[in-house]
């Protein structure tokens, strides 16, 4: 289902395989060069593949020589509907110009803009939004808002390529989280070039994060999609890239930095761990290494299903435990945990990715867990994987084993 068609935006390759790249949006008035400078920076240190920056005047095209030249990723042109604002941003080197073929003013317009992205080899981005319809579609929108949107989508595409033009991606962009799916996955199956994900408008940090995360997620668990924007109303850009990355961390699309585990406390948690989890998921930003760290709550599970984690922290009362993939390192007192833990993590790397261990102090530690440990506690963990468990068919204990029904 991934595209067939691979384009490269200023040496970043998109779909035909590659890794789904990041992009976010500048928030800045794109001529105030300052500001935006400084935002593309964060966006990028935030992991952002590309940035687009929105190009509504002359001035802006003006900033954006200057942007395309210091920019340490490609940026990508959004000139919304004016096509000499296209050409001017094409002529200024813009790695990729966004444009609504709807909007700007008629094929022999896109056909200008075509020509001269064809002989700068730059693509574009053919976008479409539920908002901006032509006006034949509206009717059907009403009706089928999805089937609208892939109507849409596919006449810019014969389009493009009546114009000759196959060097571009397409996004269909819709408030709807339903929509969004529906419509991707349809038009997935009809066109062969990559797809940019987005939920546009989605909302504020928490409603837009979940909304681009049930939306974006469904669509790459299926394999569709090449490319992916979170739309926050923010104004720091680079919460739209963390958002992005921990989509494709969850589902193992990409790595970026370490993964942070953490229990979802329970009336047996000893210790404060909120603040303990916010401290170390704000120190973890520092690692680039995709390790996994993990922080329980109580030691009542013993070290539980975070077993696997490169490194974790358990905590009771006044004291808690620092271990390693299943094995404890060391018991230390509870305010000292998360400096511990960032003690133990530094001599690991400094060992060339080594775990450290003191045995007097590991064995210790395990004592520590031994006494802490109740394996009869029915933890919300423990009910999990029993859940887990029982939701599996075994044909041995089934009582239906043997009785399969056959015919003579
Ligand atoms: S029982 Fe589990 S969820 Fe509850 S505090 Fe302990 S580790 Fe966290």
């Amino acid at each position: 289902m991934a595209s067939e068609r691979q384009i490269n935006v200023g040496g970043v390759l998109i779909g035909g395989g590659a890794p789904v790249a990041v992009q976010t949006m500048t928030k800045t008035e794109t001529a105030d060069l300052v500001a935006t400078m400084a935002q593309i920076r964060r966006v990028a240190d935030a992991g952002a593949d590309l940035v687009r920056v929105a190009v509504p005047r002359d001035k802006d095209v003006e900033a954006l020589k200057t942007i395309v030249r210091d920019s340490p990723i490609p940026v990508i042109a959004d000139i919304h509907f004016n096509y000499t604002l296209a050409l001017k941003a094409l002529d200024a080197g813009a790695a990729c110009v966004r444009i609504n073929p709807g909007n700007i003013g008629g094929p022999e317009k896109v056909a200008l803009v075509t020509q001269r992205a064809n002989e700068l080899g730059t693509p574009l981005r053919v976008g479409v939004n539920s908002g901006s319809l032509p006006a034949h579609l509206r009717e059907l929108e009403f009706e089928n808002p999805v089937e609208a949107l892939v109507c849409a989508a596919a006449e810019w595409v014969e389009l493009m390529e009546r114009l000759s033009f196959t060097n571009f991606k397409v996004s269909m962009k819709s408030t709807s989280v339903p929509n969004t799916i529906a419509s991707n996955r349809l038009l997935a199956e009809r066109i062969p070039y990559p797809l940019h994900l987005g939920v546009t408008e989605a909302g504020t940090k928490w409603s837009g994060s979940l909304k681009s995360a049930v939306g974006l997620g469904t669509l790459l668990a299926d394999g569709i999609g090449d490319t992916i924007r979170i739309s926050l109303s923010t104004f720091h850009a680079e919460e739209e890239v963390k958002v992005a990355w921990e989509i494709l961390k969850a589902l193992k699309l990409r790595d970026r930095g370490p993964v942070l585990i953490a229990c979802p406390t329970c009336g047996r948690l000893q210790f404060d761990m909120d603040a303990v989890v916010a401290e170390v998921e704000r120190r973890l930003e520092a690692y680039e290494d995709p390790i996994e760290v993990s922080v329980l709550g109580c030691a009542v599970n013993g070290i539980g299903e975070a077993r696997h984690a490169d490194f974790g922290i358990t905590g009771a009362k006044d004291m808690g435990m620092i271990y390693s993939r299943g094995e404890p390192l060391k018991k230390v007192p509870t305010e000292r945990l998360v400096d511990e833990l960032f003690a133990e993590i530094d001599r690991y790397y400094a060992a060339g990715k080594t775990v450290v261990r003191d045995e007097a102090q590991a064995a210790d530690a395990a004592a520590w867990l031994e006494e802490n440990e109740d394996a009869t506690a029915m933890t919300p963990e423990r009910l999990a994987t029993m859940e887990a468990q029982a939701a599996r068919l075994d044909e041995e204990v089934s009582p239906v084993a043997g009785r399969r029904f056959t015919r003579a």
